[in-house]
């Protein structure tokens, strides 16, 4: 019986992947993220409801638009496949016995899926356009908040998390600021500022741990992108997508503190 209720965490994982793919396009471009179908982004053409069932659709269809025969971008579906995985393993984290369901449990596993999409969204952003959008930090300043009142709810201290989101506030007011009078936000502060959030439901040690991995993980890959270049310069202009490793990190970490603590 459990193992139907983990197949339907992996299915709507799946869901809940497509649209991020959905999310990252249309944010940046300010395009509704509820209103209007999907479209193919080369022809235009509306999406049938058919063609909106992840993974399932993109094999029925041979990778490629039903319309126009434009080959789909295998980004859409590895980040289906992965966000079905990612749902699964926090799932699995919970342990459910559907018998004796714990309803703070449930609510735990509806914070999490927020902190995982608010990841999803933000590094998916990242990595495409080097900026990481205030307004999806305030998005995610919202779903912290909700998380502080539950743990509020729960007798736990809530003092250290209190901080986390005066410095989120501190740094979104600052980035604002920047933006009006410059017309552009420091990427520096967006870091800042998912760092904050990410301190609010990853435990100290494993946000360093994460930290160092990503400064491993772009080391390792500088090293090969750059090993034919001998032109400093030509090095020094690269734009490297810290959010979107640190994003990736901690979407495991979250899994891996369910394991440990
Ligand atoms: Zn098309």
């Amino acid at each position: 019986m459990e193992i139907i209720i983990y197949f339907l965490i992996f299915i709507i994982g799946t869901l809940f992947g497509s649209f991020f793919s959905l999310a990252i396009y249309r944010i940046p471009i300010k395009q509704s993220i509820v209103h209007g179908r999907s479209y193919c982004p080369k022809c235009n053409h509306k999406l049938s409801f058919i063609d909106l069932i992840p993974v399932f659709s993109y094999i029925a269809l041979g990778g490629k638009c039903r319309y126009c025969k434009e080959k789909i971008r295998e980004r859409y579906i590895i980040l289906e496949i992965l966000s079905g995985i990612v749902f699964l393993l926090f799932g699995l984290t919970l342990k459910i016995n559907i018998y004796e369901l714990e309803i703070e449990k449930l609510i735990y596993f509806i914070f999490g899926v927020l902190f995982i999409s608010s990841l999803f969204i933000i590094g998916g952003i990242d990595r495409e356009n080097h900026s990481i959008l205030n307004l999806v930090l305030l998005f995610s300043l919202i779903s912290g908040i909700g998380y502080i009142i539950y743990l509020y709810v729960l007798h736990i201290n809530i003092y250290r998390y209190i901080i986390y989101i005066i410095i989120m506030l501190v740094l979104i007011l600052i980035n604002t600021i920047l933006l009006k009078i410059k017309g552009k936000e420091l990427y520096t502060i967006q870091i800042l500022t998912l760092c904050a959030y990410i301190l609010i439901f990853i435990k100290e040690e494993l946000v360093i741990l994460s930290i160092i991995i990503t400064f491993l993980l772009i080391s390792i890959k500088q090293m090969i992108l750059n090993r034919n270049k001998k032109n400093i310069v030509e090095i020094k202009n690269q734009n490297i997508s810290i959010g979107f490793y640190l994003c990736f990190t901690n979407i495991f970490m979250i899994i891996l503190q369910s394991y440990i603590f």
